[in-house]
């Protein structure tokens, strides 16, 4: 097997990814190789493209990018028996230490020693990617390989919809990025009643029709909390998922609560949000949670087996599918909000 490779790498602490020749990456014994089939790009990545402060003070270059992904096992460890070459699988990139409090208690997801693949550790952005066997997660070869792509963000959106009850529930979903999106069409498949989402972005609310939204509300026309609590009868919405981290969206998504209402937060806000706690959250009786991640691995679990079923349409979300040496003009396209979710493909287009 050839020792080269080549893979879209952050080399230096400025703006900016480059193509560069590297190492296939050695494997030790509880390791698995994978062949990258088909990747995505995270709105993490674009951070990283742009080097913001965040990245600064995270990313150590040289590192190669990527944790949306699926492939086909090409080898792996001595120690690994329950997985072979031929697989097709994705993988959880947040790899836990096993070894802290939360690890011990079955919330590896919250590990506070967590080591991302992609961002601390060399990426799917490649034509193979190492990855420790338990993170891998064995797909059904009836799963496309597109949906294969992008388990890492809808997973986020399955822990987030699942974190409470949803069947029968009026769903507000505040932000309409790739995870709110995503998180629409999961809690109608599990159930939901109506299904209400705020979005500043024209085209993503377009988006949002199109995955199934009943009510698509612009906040920045139209009052979002008055029509939500008119459409609901004055009681407001049983679930709020919050997918933007913008504040005046939280804010509102927060008023739109009905009284003893699940408040689920994704959205990372980037500053402080200044919240009425007391009439918000205490006198309402509100479940507050934070969700980060995926759960591991019931997540996995319920999306793959939703994906199975054929429950999740998603085919609207996807935008173009490029190799990775033109990553260039899907960063520029994802900068302006106007594009779905770009498939790149390290070795080669393919067309299933
Ligand atoms: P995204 O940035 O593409 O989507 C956010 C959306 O919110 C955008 O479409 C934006 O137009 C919209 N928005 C902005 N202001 C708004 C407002 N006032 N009202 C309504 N909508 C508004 O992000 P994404 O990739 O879909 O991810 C969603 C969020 O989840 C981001 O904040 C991301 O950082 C965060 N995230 C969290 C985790 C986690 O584990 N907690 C994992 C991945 C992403
Ligand atoms: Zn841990």
């Amino acid at each position: 097997m050839t020792t080269n490779m080549k893979a879209l790498r952050k080399m230096q602490p400025a703006r900016g990814l480059s193509m560069e020749p590297t190492q296939v990456p050695a494997i030790g014994p509880t390791d698995v190789l994978v062949r990258v089939k088909t990747a995505s790009i995270c709105g993490t990545d674009l951070h990283i493209y742009g080097w913001d402060r965040w990245s600064q003070g995270r990313i150590k270059p040289p590192v190669t990018l990527g944790h949306e992904f699926c492939g086909v096992i090409e080898k792996v460890g001595d120690e690994v028996a329950a997985l072979k070459a031929g697989d097709f699988v994705s993988a959880e990139m947040h790899v836990n230490c096993g070894h802290c409090h939360q690890c011990r208690v079955g919330e590896a997801h919250i590990c506070p020693n967590v080591k991302i693949i992609g961002i601390d550790q060399d990426g799917a952005f490649a034509d193979f990617v190492k990855i420790p066997a338990s993170n891998i997660i064995k797909l059904d070869e009836t799963i496309p390989e597109h949906y294969g792509a992008i388990l890492d963000p809808l997973g986020n959106a399955v822990h987030t919809v699942l974190a409470g009850a949803i069947a029968g529930q009026s769903v507000l979903v505040t932000g309409c990025g790739p995870i709110g999106l995503m998180s629409i069409v999961v809690a109608k498949a599990c159930g939901s009643s109506m299904v209400f989402a705020t979005e500043t972005n024209e085209h993503r609310r377009a988006m949002a029709k199109k995955m199934g939204v009943d009510v698509a509300i612009n906040p920045a026309t139209e009052d979002a909390v008055k029509r939500i609590l008119g459409e609901t009868s004055g009681t407001g919405v049983d679930v709020l998922l919050e997918m933007s981290g913008n504040p005046t969206a939280i804010q509102q998504g927060f008023k739109a609560l009905r009284a003893g209402g699940r408040a689920s937060l994704l959205g990372i806000p980037t500053e402080s949000v200044p919240l009425d706690l007391v009439n918000d959250v205490i006198f309402k009786g509100a479940t507050v949670q934070g969700i980060y991640g995926r759960r591991m691995y019931d997540t996995w679990e319920q999306m793959t087996a939703l994906l199975k079923a054929g429950r999740l349409n998603l085919e609207p979300l996807f935008d173009e599918r490029i190799s990775l040496e033109k990553f260039e003009s899907a960063f520029v396209k994802l900068q302006s909000g106007l594009a779905g979710k770009i498939l790149l493909y390290p070795n080669g287009l393919s067309h299933n």
